[in-house]
């Protein structure tokens, strides 16, 4: 499959002063019952400097009838198993300073 995105020029990023240039993105969604789903192939502007992501209203409308649908697991293009970490215990214990203190 061409990704032939119609019509998607680069546009000034509303955001900043950097381009949203057109892309193809994937996102993680996080459901309401913590299970997680990942979209992929989709259209999108990205901008080259603060990295937001801009979707053209026909992508918002496919990626909200998709999430109106309850992410039917029959057409879900593919299954990945994802490895989760914890930072629980990775972290050093933080020490409360007093306000006076500084650290050079
Ligand atoms: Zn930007």
């Amino acid at each position: 499959m061409t990704p032939e995105s119609p019509a998607a020029p680069q546009m000034p990023c509303p955001r900043c002063e950097g381009v949203a240039m057109p892309t193809t993105v994937r996102t993680a969604i996080w459901r309401s019952d913590d299970s997680l789903v990942i979209v992929e192939d989709i259209p999108a502007r990205v901008c080259n400097l603060c990295m937001e992501q801009y979707y053209d209203e026909d992508v918002s409308d496919a990626l909200r009838l998709l999430m109106e649908r309850g992410f039917p697991a029959g057409e879900a293009k593919k299954v990945i198993t994802v490895p989760v970490f914890s930072l629980e215990g990775r972290m050093r214990t933080r020490v409360e300073l007093p306000e006076d203190t500084y650290l050079d």
